[in-house]
């Protein structure tokens, strides 16, 4: 009965195939499962993969899976943290890797019109080269799709300043679960007409509708910049520090905190020194026009007198200073074959009493618990570096952070989403209307929830789902 109702799935997605060009659909075992991936975890193997090149073709696709009752899930670039692309039903998997193609730049009117699949760096390199500039940055801008992105309303490092991805996207066009395409927004800057419909879609995790191409706005690119690496006695000065400088008036372009943890990481993975006396560090980046950033020096000086040790440069050389930062990730592979990345979110003004909540954690728990990220705008990476045995303390600690991080007015994630990693949690940061309301929503859009079902906020881990352990 099972293989039957495999043989006839096979053979609508076959047929599907006919329709769309055969070279779109592959079958085949290895693809499958790698398809079935992302950064956190490896799912159970899909049933079959298309490569759609247009929105037609997604449209097809949609519109035969859906009326032969087919789960689908949307996948950008599997870059995600939190299983938001990883199918937990025998579903097939819609890859946006072809759909990668930059339509226009339009420089008058400060946009850019991408396909969905487009790597984020080429499209940053694209409207660079015409003087414009796109500030959303995740760290993976170099792998991740404008796609995922939207759909996980990425941040990154420059977000403090310039704000996040949703805060550049002005038009959407959108396949339905059932295959009909709309179009959410428009070019224009403002746009109040009926309800913001592609807001909805942004940090949706692929559960209303696919994006097939997004028209982004752009800003002047700025003329130059500053950056600095200043080291401190304690986490508290350089979280201090930061609240300083908001409140002389300058928004750092970035500002990414590490503390003690990282710095001693990376110092045994890349032979690194830093001050004997130092307990954590923070990058600074201050853009503007030439004159704003002499500015920004001169009002930057009595600021920094105090700290353990200051670099800062401009120009090229500036990229010194941010080795430190890509230095994190492979430094933190070495100390623990686990590790539970949370990137937990909170007002700017509490943001020391969530970096003492982690040292107190780690000191409680017995755990190595390495925290950085953007504490610009309050949002930290907080890492449980463990080992199998200590699995269970770690969970206890994810509980414990999610919960002080909701009473210091925050939120369980800042950039990564819940997808099915955090929906246990969800409960913490969503009350019973939220959830209500969102579920509702999914129905509109989707209903009969074939469309990257069982996430974000049905509250239940899907660890049956997974053949591989957690990354
Ligand atoms: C080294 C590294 C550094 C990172 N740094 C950051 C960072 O600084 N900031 C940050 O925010 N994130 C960061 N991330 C996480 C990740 O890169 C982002 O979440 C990114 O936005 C995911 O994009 P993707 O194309 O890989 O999406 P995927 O992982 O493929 O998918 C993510 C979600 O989007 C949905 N989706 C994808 N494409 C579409 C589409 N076209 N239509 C509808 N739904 C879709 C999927 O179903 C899924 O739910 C990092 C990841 C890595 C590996």
């Amino acid at each position: 009965m099972i293989e039957e109702a495999v043989d006839n799935r096979l053979s609508i997605i076959k047929s599907i195939a006919e329709r769309i060009g055969e070279d779109k659909l592959r079958l085949d075992n290895e693809l499958l499962l790698e398809y079935s991936r992302d950064r956190w975890a490896q799912g159970i193997s899909s049933i079959a993969v298309f490569f759609p090149e247009t929105t037609e073709d997604v449209s097809i696709i949609a519109s035969f899976l859906y009326d032969n009752d087919i789960a689908m899930v949307p996948r950008g670039s599997g870059t995600g943290m939190t299983g938001g692309c990883i199918p937990l039903d025998k579903a097939v998997i819609i890859s946006f890797d072809r759909m990668n193609r930059i339509l226009s730049i339009n420089k008058s009117q400060m946009t850019v019109t991408v396909q969905s699949g487009l790597i984020l760096e080429d499209m940053q390199r694209a409207v660079e080269s015409e003087g414009l500039f796109y500030p959303p940055d995740p760290a993976s801008a170099d792998i991740c799709s404008i796609g995922g992105n939207i759909s996980e309303n990425a941040g990154g490092l420059r977000c403090v300043k310039y704000g996040v991805t949703g805060d550049y996207v002005l038009e959407l066009t959108v396949v339905m679960p059932d295959g009909t395409v709309s179009r959410f927004g428009s070019h224009a800057r403002k746009d109040v007409a009926g309800f913001d419909l592609k807001r909805l879609m942004i940090g949706s995790e692929g559960m209303l509708a696919f994006i097939t191409e997004a028209v982004l706005k752009l800003i002047p690119l700025p003329e130059s910049a500053i950056s600095y690496k200043i080291f401190f006695r304690t986490s508290q000065d350089a979280v201090l520090l930061l609240n300083r400088i908001f409140m002389i008036g300058i928004i750092p372009a970035k500002a990414e905190f590490l503390d003690i943890s990282c710095l001693n990481l990376i110092a045994k993975k890349f032979a690194f020194k830093f001050p004997e006396d130092a307990g954590a560090a923070l990058l600074l980046s201050l853009d503007g026009s030439k004159s704003e950033i002499a500015e920004y020096e001169k009002k930057m000086k009595p600021l920094i007198e105090n700290a353990v040790y200051v670099e800062s440069s401009s120009g090229k050389s500036q990229d010194k200073i941010w080795e430190l930062r890509t230095q994190i990730s492979p430094s933190l592979k070495e100390i623990a074959p686990i590790k539970i990345n949370e990137d937990v979110s909170v007002p700017i003004d509490v943001l020391s009493d969530l970096v003492r909540f982690c040292e107190d954690l780690a000191a409680e728990l017995g755990l190595v618990i390495a925290v950085f990220g953007h504490a610009g705008d309050g949002n930290l990476h907080v890492n449980f570096m463990i080992t199998e045995e200590q699995k269970d303390q770690a969970k206890k600690g994810v509980e414990l952070l999610f919960c002080e991080t909701v009473r210091l007015g925050g939120t369980i994630t800042g950039e990564h989403g819940i997808g099915i990693a955090k929906a246990a949690y969800a409960g913490i940061r969503l009350d019973p209307v939220v959830l209500k309301v969102c579920r509702e929503i999914k129905r509109v859009f989707d209903p009969k929830n074939l469309l990257n079902s069982g996430k974000v906020f049905y509250g239940e881990l899907h660890e049956r789902h997974l053949t591989g352990r957690i990354i």
